[in-house]
Formats: structure tokens, sequence, C-alpha cells
């Protein structure tokens, strides 16, 4: 657990985490966040028990007859945050190790100009996951959002215009967000940046080249 994790995952993203209703490229960033952090896993651990005492409450009701074959079904496609070690001895966290099947230093990166790298992960398609390496000082060009785009730092930090997410901090952005995040302090930034629909890169180079990047 890392002490200093100013960012957050917002409550209504943890409670569609809980229930079930996150595009699995998000499942995957806000578990390895939970695995990271006591604050959001203790508000998780709070939703997931109130959506059990529903559950249980509603235990009265007359039900169709594939209710409860569907409950199964429902609990089995819930996101799981592992709690033990992972086998893979990784420097990622667990839940990002389990699901990429690999540690950091075995990742097959695609550089993607200015020295910036990334590995998209295996998701269905709402949504995309991908890891980035972002060399010291330099940015992800200028660009807004269509939808939500999640950033978990993995190690090292970055800073946009207004804040600064150290390891384990994770940015949510949207539509209202317009920022050049830079990999500060120094050193690469890793991270793991979800998002929702592809970025709107504001100047034309970037549009251009942008089908060829897959972001
Ligand atoms: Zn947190
Ligand atoms: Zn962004």
């Amino acid at each position: 657990m890392i002490d200093s994790i100013k960012h957050h995952v917002s409550d209504d993203l943890l409670m569609a985490y809980s229930t079930g209703n996150l595009p699995e490229a998000f499942s995957i960033a806000v578990a390895t966040h939970v695995s990271m952090c006591d604050i959001c896993r203790s508000t998780l651990e709070s939703f997931n028990a109130v959506g059990g005492a529903l559950l249980e409450n509603n235990s009265t009701v007359a039900m169709s007859d594939n209710a409860f074959a569907r409950t199964l079904d429902k609990i089995k496609s819930m996101p799981v945050v592992p709690d033990k070690p992972t086998k893979i001895q990784s420097d990622l966290p667990a839940p990002l190790t389990d699901y990429i099947g690999r540690s950091l230093a075995q990742i097959n990166w695609q550089p993607i100009g200015m020295g910036v790298k990334q590995s998209i992960l295996t998701t269905s398609t709402e949504a995309t996951a991908r890891l980035l390496y972002i060399p010291p000082g330099t940015e992800v060009p200028d660009h807004s959002h269509d939808g939500i785009e999640m950033t978990l730092v993995l190690d090292g930090a970055f800073a946009d215009e207004n804040e600064y997410f150290a390891k384990g901090d994770i940015e949510i952005a949207d539509g209202s967000t317009n920022h050049t995040p830079v990999a500060t302090d120094g050193r690469p930034c890793i991270c793991l940046a979800v998002t929702e629909a592809p970025l709107k890169f504001r100047k034309v180079f970037h549009r251009l080249i942008q089908p060829l990047m897959r972001i």
C-alpha cells in the first residue's frame, strides 16, 4: 500500500466496478489502483457489502425460474481483486501482472514517437487499456477527451498544468479536461492509461498520425 496517494477513484466509478458495470479496460485500472490504495479498498469493500445485503434482503421476493442461475452468472463475471501475491515475480501490481501474465521487464513496447512507447492490453472493445512509457521531460501531446480517460501511475510521476501525479495516483479526465501531461522528476513515467473513446488531438499533425498510433 502507498500512503502518499492523493488522487483516487471516484465513488461512482468504484460503485460501477463493484456491480460489474465497468468495461473490462476500466476494471483493470480500478482493480490495480485498489490493490495499491487502502482508502479505495475499504470504500470498495463497503460497496460490495451493501450489494451483498441487497441480494440477501431480496431473497424473499418471488423470483423468476432462472434468477438464481442469472445471479450466479453475474457473480462469476464480476471483477475480482486478488488478495494473494501473484506467482509471477513482477514489479507491477498483482491485478495487472495477473492480467497481462508478465512483468514490466517482459513488456513488448511499441515506439509511438518522441521516445514514448506503448503496449496495448487485450480487452473487450468499449474501452482501450495501454501501458505507456514516457521518457523524462517528455509530454503526451496536448489533447482533450470525448469520454473518460483514466491514467494510473505505476512508476515515476507526471504533472499536467494543474496537478502532480505520483506512483499509485490515478487521474480521471473527461470531456472538460484539456491537459498536457509531462513525465517529471527526471525519470521515465510508466502508467496504465485507459480511454473510452479516441483522444481528440488538437493539432492537425497529431490527428493525422493518430490512426497509426492507435491512441
Ligand atoms: Zn484510492
Ligand atoms: Zn488525457
